[in-house]
């Protein structure tokens, strides 16, 4: 780089002042002293460990047998610091979550445009499980505006047929492998979640097959659907989730193993259609509630990510009728309250 009347190095050190100064004036992730930070997430678990809302979800029979009582915290900083309460071990499976995580990998592997282009990245306005919506929207599927978005169960059976592989083995070695770089350890499917579904998906079976007719699907939905099954079973726990959740608040970078695992041009694509269709049908009164992108999962789990400052999770099995944990919405909204996460607020200097 060359600037009229300097040499090379001049506009570098000029550069390099100039970023200094601006990591001396940007509030940045560390504003919070970790004594407050620790002291959000003790405060919102004391407040809702015994709110009693919600139940399990039970249209997946495993899901009914999971301890009600679960609860989880963790929140995630740029320094890989983690700040919990409650339950970090136990492991419930991802479900939903998962969807954000296969997305994120058929976007870094064909990129951002490839997700517009044959699901689409608008809300369907419907539940996650919905068949109406397929129907609503398939009059455009092919004419180059697609409608669906990957984080509902159309978009997301989709989302997995586009991971490319020659075997079935090879595509499910991309999956896991992708939940394991953002979790930063390797994770398990929970047999007992996976053949539970397996046995009772036929909703979901049904969608893969639509989305098949319609166009979004090119080819073998049985081997999508059954992969969709198994990637909502792999089992983790409220740690690994806000690790997930904090890979995306600092532009793929894992900040617990320090691995880039995206490329940091294709996260703000996956936060926004999280914001657009994290929490289903309740995206929008999430989004004016907090912020903060989001996914939730029918096993009790719900990611949020607040970009630069960090990344949230919370496990409490009991849901709402829109299938979104209870405890789990509430405690984040309060913490991320606490922590100024809205990355729509800015206090006017
Ligand atoms: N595996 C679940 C399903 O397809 C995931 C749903 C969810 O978490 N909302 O029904």
């Amino acid at each position: 780089m060359r600037v009229h009347g300097h040499t090379t190095q001049q506009p570098t050190l000029i550069a390099a002042a100039a970023l200094a100064l601006m990591l001396v004036w940007a509030p940045s992730a560390g504003a919070q002293a970790p004594a407050d930070i620790q002291k959000a997430v003790d405060a919102a678990y004391a407040k809702y460990k015994t709110l009693q809302e919600g139940k399990n979800a039970d249209y997946i029979p495993a899901l009914a047998q999971v301890d009600p009582n679960l609860f989880g915290i963790a929140v995630i900083t740029a320094d890989g610091k983690v700040y919990a309460a409650g339950d970090l071990k136990t492991e419930v499976s991802i479900q939903s979550i998962s969807k954000v995580f296969t997305a994120a990998r058929v976007i870094q592997e064909l990129g951002l445009d490839s997700i517009a282009q044959q699901i689409g990245v608008d809300a369907t306005g419907a539940r996650f499980n919905s068949i109406t919506a397929v129907e609503v929207v398939r009059t455009v599927a092919g004419s180059g505006a697609p409608e669906m978005n990957p984080l509902v169960n159309a978009g997301a059976i989709s989302a997995t047929s586009m991971v490319k592989g020659l075997t079935k083995d090879e595509v499910w070695t991309k999956i896991i492998g992708t939940h394991n770089d953002f979790a930063g350890r390797p994770l398990t499917v929970l047999q007992d979640v996976y053949k539970s579904e397996s046995d009772t998906n036929q909703r979901n079976q049904a969608i893969g097959a639509l989305m098949l007719a319609y166009g979004y699907i090119k080819a073998n939905w049985q081997q999508a659907v059954d992969l969709y099954t198994r990637q909502c079973s792999i089992g983790v726990n409220a740690k690994d989730l806000a690790t997930m959740a904090a890979t995306l608040a600092f532009g793929g970078k894992n900040p617990v193993t320090g691995r880039q695992v995206m490329d940091p041009d294709k996260v703000p694509g996956l936060l926004a259609i999280m914001a657009t269709a994290g929490l289903y049908d309740d995206s929008g009164k999430w989004l004016y509630r907090t912020g903060l992108p989001a996914k939730s999962g029918v096993g009790g789990g719900i990611i949020a990510v607040s970009p630069g400052k960090f990344g949230i999770a919370v496990i409490s099995p009991p849901l709402d009728d829109a299938g979104n944990s209870v405890r789990a919405q509430q405690a984040i909204a309060d913490i991320s309250n606490a922590l100024g996460g809205n990355p729509y607020k800015v206090q006017p200097k």
